[in-house]
């Protein structure tokens, strides 16, 4: 009997990888065989259909059979392009093969030679041309016939070097143990784990796919909504060894220089409510940017103190924990209450000392990032957990917090527009508080979708801004995922603002790839208004407040997502100033002029991110990074509502008779949630 693949087994070792190509594996998430098995088609080809040439479609791909009619001819172009030309022909007609630099298929490309090809056909005067079409020998023909998977590919990985690996990987017969036992199987029509792999990848009908996938995507959906569920129910039912008493909040509502609205007093009444009853509580605020979050979490941090606990505050990233520091400690000082704040810029000896300071209860609210779950960080009694801006941080790493105390109330913050009915499914572990109304006195932000070509009269309006004492952002693109690139496009986009259209102002420029230190302290001159003009990649697109900043012009808008465009527009009109957003963009199409045309309409983030749903589809306002949603290998969100939706009342069920997983029946879907997120669940669970 052949020995099956041990699924942990180091990438490397399978055949065909080697150490080269394991690094370059690696960068696609594939460590082990088991993530090789796991890691997906994105797409899939039809090639169940031998064509002849007389039924080539113009754009469309095809696999045929052809002889060679003439030997293929080299022709050098430049130094670096060679282009290799030849006819293909069949009974019913002739093709024009093209290929680039590959110097050694002229080889094979001999009058008379037969083989297999595939690629995408472009007619050119009426005439079928293909260019780099793949070769394949006619005895291949059974191998290659057939629906193809499609992956995502990195530098160096080719489809046809992933689909080898998979065929090597499957010649081992991998085993994968399901979690879902026969009979789960079948009243919910899910297919058997390893068949659902094996059609995934190599699959002989598109029934098939559709088959597999469901399956996968059912699992992925299911226990996502079973770990949510989880960790809601460990603060469920539970009674609080002390629960709230009422606070009075008055002495410090009174610090501060303007009265709260009526919806962010809603929502601390919300709080109030949790924190007083016998129950932990774990709620979800929901509020547009601007609409003043800040303060009711203050006031939350402010009930926790009261009643001798220590409260936590965690931001995503360093500039924004500055900014809630220096606001939160101005207050909590003049009420004896003592605050501080870690970071990665905070030095070693300095958090030393505040480690030692939290152990003792000698500090009473922690502001601060990622550093925050470090394993050295320790309280003394954590009684309260909040998080800011909460689609930046996963649940393993709220958990992980709320982890370091015994019995903590969590309160989570974002203002990520999630369409209503979505949050409450994906945030099925919180109870929702909206804040749904503005500070007073805010005008909304005047929003002019511009082209280049009124350049020159822009630049004449920032001037004046500027020199009536304001301040301007100048946000430009993230090239995708590539941080050189990012680093240029500001440092010239820099350029050009310093040395051609604002050569006597201060203008300073900010990206993610600087030093923690380097940006804050550029922050803090933008913020001491020693500069006047800030541009920036987006890494200021969450939380920062300068209210003197009343102009923001963002370059090549159209390649920004409306929600992210939105959010970077609540940098400005932050303070009694009239302020202005100015979306560059050259873009002609249609459609991305009428995505901006809905940014000059609306000024409220949940109409604009359901109307960017609409035109953009769920494909795209999922894939940017900015909506904090769970990656999922297989599973989209909006497309496979349907799926979600089953896989939400199953696991209901199953919480509702055995909250804890303590079954013998469920060891295997604790087991796996352990496995996939942490220790915590078992914390939980036990
Ligand atoms: P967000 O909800 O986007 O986090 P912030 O909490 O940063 O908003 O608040 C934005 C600005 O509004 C801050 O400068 C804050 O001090 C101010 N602010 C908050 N609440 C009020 C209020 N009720 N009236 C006036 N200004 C307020
Ligand atoms: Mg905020």
């Amino acid at each position: 009997m052949m020995e099956t693949l041990n699924l942990e087994n180091n990438i490397q070792y399978l055949k065909g990888v080697g150490p080269t190509k394991a690094a370059l594996l690696n960068n696609l998430g594939i460590y082990t065989i088991k993530d090789l098995i796991e890691y997906y088609p994105r797409a899939y080809e039809d090639r169940t259909k031998l064509k002849k040439i007389n039924e080539f479609i113009d754009g469309e791909y095809a696999l045929f059979i052809a002889d060679v009619a003439r030997d293929a001819k080299l022709q050098r172009i430049r130094k670096n392009l060679a282009i290799i030309n030849t006819i293909v022909t069949d009974e019913t007609g002739n093709c024009k093969m093209t290929w680039f630099n590959q110097k050694y298929i002229k080889e094979r490309l001999k009058e008379g030679n037969r083989y297999l090809f595939y690629g995408k056909v472009i007619f050119e005067y009426g005439r079928p041309c293909i260019e780099s079409a793949t070769i394949y020998d006619v005895s291949q023909i059974d191998k290659i016939q057939g629906i193809y998977p499609i992956y995502s590919l990195t530098a160096g990985i080719t489809q046809n070097y992933l689909f080898k690996l998979m065929s090597n990987a499957y010649e081992n017969k991998p085993l994968v143990q399901d979690i879902f036992n026969d009979e789960f199987r079948k009243v919910h029509n899910l297919c058997e784990i390893n068949y659902a792999m094996q059609n995934v990848h190599f699959p002989k009908t598109f029934k098939a796919v559709e088959i597999a996938r469901r399956r996968l995507i059912f699992e992925e959906l299911f226990l996502f909504q079973l770990a949510l569920m989880v960790i809601k129910n460990s603060g469920l039912g539970i009674e609080k060894e002390n629960k709230y008493e009422n606070v009075d909040i008055t002495p410090f509502l009174e610090l501060l220089p303007f009265s709260l609205t009526n919806a962010q007093l809603r929502v601390i009444e919300e709080i109030r409510k949790d924190l007083t009853s016998n129950k932990l509580m774990n709620r979800l605020v929901q509020g547009d940017v601007g609409c003043g979050k800040t303060m009711v979490a203050a006031v939350a941090i402010y009930m926790a103190v009261k009643n001798g606990y220590q409260a936590a505050l965690m931001a995503p990233t360093t500039i924004l924990a500055n900014q809630h520091y220096e606001e939160l400690s101005n207050y909590f000082s003049k009420l004896g209450i003592k605050t501080e704040i870690i970071t990665s810029s905070t030095t070693k000896k300095n958090k030393e000392r505040i480690v030692e300071l939290l152990k003792k209860k000698e500090i009473d609210v922690i502001i601060g990032t990622h550093s925050l779950i470090e394993d050295n960080i320790e309280f003394s009694n954590l009684g309260l957990v909040i998080t800011d801006e909460q689609h930046r941080f996963g649940v393993k790493q709220r958990m992980k917090l709320t982890n370091k105390g015994n019995q903590v109330d969590t309160l989570v913050m974002t203002a990520t527009p999630i369409p209503r009915t979505l949050a409450i499914m994906l945030y099925g572990d919180l109870d929702l508080s909206i804040i749904d109304e503005m500070p007073p006195g805010r005008t909304p932000v005047k929003t002019y979708a511009i082209t280049d070509n009124l350049e020159a009269r822009l630049n004449n309006f920032l001037k004046k801004h500027i020199d009536e004492g304001r301040q301007v952002y100048v946000v430009c693109p993230l090239v995708e995922e590539n941080e050189e690139l990012d680093l240029k496009s500001v440092e010239s986009l820099y350029e050009k603002y310093k040395n051609e259209f604002f050569k006597s102002y201060k203008v300073e420029f900010l990206h993610g790839k600087m030093k923690n230190k380097e940006k804050d302290e550029i922050m803090q001159r933008f913020k001491n208004n020693e500069t006047n003009i800030l541009i920036s990649t987006t890494v200021i697109e969450v939380g920062i407040s300068v209210s003197n900043a009343t102009v923001m012009v963002i370059e090549n808008a159209d390649r920004f997502g409306l929600a992210a465009l939105h959010q970077l527009r609540g940098r400005v009109g932050r303070g009694a100033y009239e302020s202005f957003c100015i979306l560059k963009s050259n873009n002609k199409s249609l459609k991305a002029r009428e995505r901006l045309k809905i940014m000059e309409k609306s000024n409220n983030g949940f109409d604009i991110a359901e109307k960017d749903l609409e035109l953009r589809g769920p494909g795209d306002f999922f894939g940017i990074r900015q909506s904090g949603l769970p990656e999922f290998k297989l599973a989209n969100l909006l497309k496979d509502i349907n799926v979600l939706k089953d896989a939400q009342s199953v696991a209901k069920e199953i919480i509702n008779t055995d909250p804890n997983l303590t079954t013998k029946e469920n060891s295997v879907l604790k087991r796996t949630l352990i496995e996939k997120f942490g220790e915590q669940i078992n914390n939980i669970t036990t």
